[in-house]
């Protein structure tokens, strides 16, 4: 259930979003959301994306988590209103050891592995990733899974 696993990674960030004061908005139908995946490998892409997305908002911003389903997939959106992305950066994110110039601050720590990870966490999946980000505006990284298919249906 994607839907559980995106609750214990918002809650597992509450104590750093209360010194940031950023919240963290959850849009997530009650039902679960069954998906054909390594439930902790998908759980490690979440938390990468949602460091990120804390560390490169401002203070008292917010964080927005949502699922959607769209035919055979599910579509996994982790999206923020933080410093942005400029578009000659946007290829090069997913790179081992890549920072942007705006992330090599001293307070903005790592190591530039975390997107490199998720990428081959998602590749390894068959599914995709996009980052869709405007400098200064905001960044949302969207990444698709499976569905599982209904108990009923398996066999066919
Ligand atoms: P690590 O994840 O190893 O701690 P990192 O966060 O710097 O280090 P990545 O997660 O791979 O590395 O991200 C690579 C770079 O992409 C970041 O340094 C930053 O420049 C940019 N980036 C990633 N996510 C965001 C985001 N949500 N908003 C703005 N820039 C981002
Ligand atoms: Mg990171």
């Amino acid at each position: 259930d994607i839907n559980q696993v995106i609750r214990n990674v918002a809650e597992s960030f509450g104590g750093t979003c209360i010194d940031k004061k950023i919240a963290i908005e959850l849009v997530l139908t009650d039902e679960k959301m069954l998906v054909n995946a390594d439930m902790s490998k998908i759980q490690q892409v979440l938390y990468n994306l949602v460091d990120n997305a804390i560390k490169f908002s401002h203070k008292d911003s917010s964080v927005k988590i949502e699922t959607t389903e769209k035919h055979s997939k599910v579509f996994v959106s982790v999206k923020d209103s933080g410093i942005g992305i400029p578009k000659e950066d946007q290829k090069l994110i997913f790179d081992r050891f890549y920072k942007s110039d705006a992330s090599r601050g001293k307070d903005k720590k790592g190591t530039g592995l975390g997107l490199a990870i998720v990428k081959e966490i998602i590749k390894a999946h068959e599914e995709n990733i996009n980052v869709i980000s405007t400098a200064g505006v905001g960044t949302e990284f969207i990444f698709s899974l499976a569905k599982a298919k209904a108990m009923d249906e398996e066999d066919e």
